[in-house]
């Protein structure tokens, strides 16, 4: 069964065509990643998944369930944003579990998936610290902590290096490739960077003005680029 499937989606906002019928199948555990300019859809189309916006048309599966008209905590997915916002108030460990407390889960089964969760980003020294005394990378973490606690089924990551030095971009790109390989989830993961794509992809979307120009392993798409609008992002130079 397919992780993610989404058939004909589409979306307009008023009279604009944003998405123009996306078909595309995810297997269980793959990392997918959507690249494309500025404006051809990326965000929206993670944004459907997420159930953060509307679906004009067509039908979103998850886990072989339609979710098309889901609520976004119903669909068994976790988002990370470019902007991680955490609540300067608390500290590490209550910014991790807020969403579990939201959601009413007991004490002992918050404090197991906390510590999990930063065992795993190794945030372990630095849960009573706030917000205020982490460093962007550490924060980042903490904002991807935050996701890692819910167990999704699917991971959505949209540009969350974005804002980060490009040290610290070449750091984190390794942190999220070994958290992929620690839980095995399905991933898809938003970037206009060319190297983030190559070296995370199983297989990479290229999306231009709303619509699919090619799907394949990263070095399908290097190798041979189905249009120039792939071979501008991606291709080989010839
Ligand atoms: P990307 O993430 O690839 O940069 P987006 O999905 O953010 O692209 O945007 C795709 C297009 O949809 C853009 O032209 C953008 O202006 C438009 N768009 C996105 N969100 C809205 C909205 N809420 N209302 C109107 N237009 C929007
Ligand atoms: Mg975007």
């Amino acid at each position: 069964m397919a992780a993610v499937e989404l058939r004909n989606v589409r979306k307009s906002f008023g009279t604009v065509d944003v998405i123009k019928g996306v078909d595309l199948t995810i297997d269980k555990g793959e990392f997918v990643v959507f690249v494309g300019a500025s404006g051809s859809g990326k965000s929206t189309l993670l944004r459907m998944i997420a159930g953060l916006e509307t679906v004009s048309d067509g039908d979103i599966l998850i886990d072989g369930t339609d979710v098309t008209f889901a609520e976004p905590s119903e669909r068994g997915i976790a988002m990370v944003f470019q902007s991680y916002a955490l609540y300067p108030h608390m500290n590490v460990y209550d910014n991790i579990a807020f969403n579990l407390k939201l959601a009413r889960f007991g004490k002992d089964e918050i404090d197991k998936r906390v510590k999990e969760a930063a065992r795993i980003l190794r945030l372990n020294e630095l849960l009573s610290r706030s917000p205020a005394q982490l460093s962007g990378g550490q924060r980042q973490r903490v904002a991807i902590g935050r996701a890692i606690v819910r167990n999704p089924k699917v991971f959505l990551f949209d540009e969350p290096l974005s804002n980060l030095d490009a040290a610290l971009r070449v750091q984190m790109r390794l942190e999220i490739e070994r958290l992929h390989r620690e839980l095995g989830t399905t991933m898809i993961y938003v970037t206009h960077d060319q190297v983030e794509a190559m070296t995370l992809a199983d297989r990479i979307v290229a999306l231009d003005n709303g619509r699919i120009q090619q799907v394949g392993p990263p070095l399908d798409l290097y190798a041979r680029p189905n249009n120039l609008f792939v071979a501008g992002f991606i291709g080989s130079p010839r």
